[in-house]
């Protein structure tokens, strides 16, 4: 964090005492988060880290169809990714982008 500036949450505008707001949870923008070295590296750790969410959430979808829809519905959350994220991935493996 950069010490002497007045430093408060784009978002709400609480006064920030770290890195990240206390009551929102928004990450304080530095010069070096807008860079597009740090984009491809956050983009690519969302697709392939997230804990292997994505990895188990794609495999529960293909080898136990229901699975998914039914933890997710009970409230087993941690071990997936959102279901709108998978829904969208295998739209765009079977819906390819035409140039
Ligand atoms: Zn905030």
């Amino acid at each position: 964090m950069t010490e002497g500036k007045d430093l408060s949450c784009k978002t709400c505008g609480t006064t920030l005492h770290g890195d990240y707001c206390h009551v929102c949870g928004e990450k304080l923008l530095k010069p070096e988060d807008k860079s597009a070295k740090k984009w491809l590296g956050d983009l690519l750790s969302n697709i392939w880290m997230l804990d292997g969410k994505l990895f188990n959430s794609l495999k529960c979808l293909l080898l136990k169809p229901g699975r998914f829809a039914r933890d997710y519905s009970q409230g087993i959350r941690k071990p997936y990714v959102k279901p709108l994220n998978p829904f969208l991935m295998v739209n765009l493996i079977y819906f390819p982008p035409q140039g």
